[in-house]
């Protein structure tokens, strides 16, 4: 009996990578990284908006005139739609995160659609933008997270580093973490917001964003938004 035994215990491998391996394809195929062999580097947000950390950002960002991606999550829009619109009025691209922020990949299909619906419809009232790319909470999916992005116009988009700036080591070690793993294509997760906490302080990813911005430069990076 140990061959049903171990396909048992691979089929459940598989279904782990699956969901925990944000980049995985087995749940369908996720864009983490640039399709381009230039010197290109994409930076992308998550949680917000925030009202403390997003118009910082935004202001580092307008004064350099590099343009990300933001991965608004409805419940925070709808709290400060006037930000979320801001950001799509200055040229970025705004990506849905989802509406509660609860991870997905033990939630049934109707829980996810509701979820991705109500974040994509929270976007469109405040931002007059339908967004095209999709980033699930922690990157986790089930088989039927992708499916139903995908159904409803949206591409969905892992990370090639995560900067872990939610861990609050300080503005120098967020940038001194992006600029050293950047590399040619990557695309970087940072947060602008907190998933949980509305308010929760993310100033100090604000603070990092012009060092990375100029060290990146310096570096002969360039910024590119998300390929549709
Ligand atoms: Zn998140």
């Amino acid at each position: 009996m140990i061959l049903p035994v171990a396909a048992a215990l691979a089929a459940t491998g598989t279904a782990a990578y699956g969901a925990f391996y944000r980049n995985s394809p087995v749940f369908g195929s996720v864009l983490h990284q640039l399709p381009t062999a230039a010197h290109d580097v994409s930076l992308t947000f998550d949680d917000g908006p925030n009202p403390y950390a997003t118009p910082l950002i935004l202001d580092a960002l307008e004064r350099a005139n590099v343009k990300v991606t933001f991965f608004f999550l409805g419940r925070h829009v709808e709290r400060w739609p006037d930000i979320a619109r801001r950001a799509a009025a200055e040229g970025h691209q705004i990506g849905n995160h989802g509406y509660f922020h609860r991870k997905l990949h033990f939630r049934g299909i109707s829980y996810v659609r509701d979820d991705i619906g109500r974040g994509k419809r929270a976007i469109e009232a405040a931002c007059g933008v339908t967004p095209t790319f999709f980033r699930a909470p922690h990157g986790f999916r089930s088989p039927w997270v992708t499916p139903i992005a995908r159904s409803m116009g949206q591409k969905t988009v892992g990370w090639s580093l995560g900067v872990w700036d939610t861990d609050l080591p300080g503005a120098e070690a967020i940038a001194k973490r992006t600029v050293d793993g950047a590399r040619p294509g990557y695309i970087l997760l940072l947060h602008d917001g907190d998933g949980y906490d509305p308010v929760g302080d993310r100033t100090q990813t604000a603070a990092a964003i012009p060092t990375i911005v100029s060290e990146l430069h310096q570096r002969g990076y360039s910024f590119a938004t998300l390929p549709r």
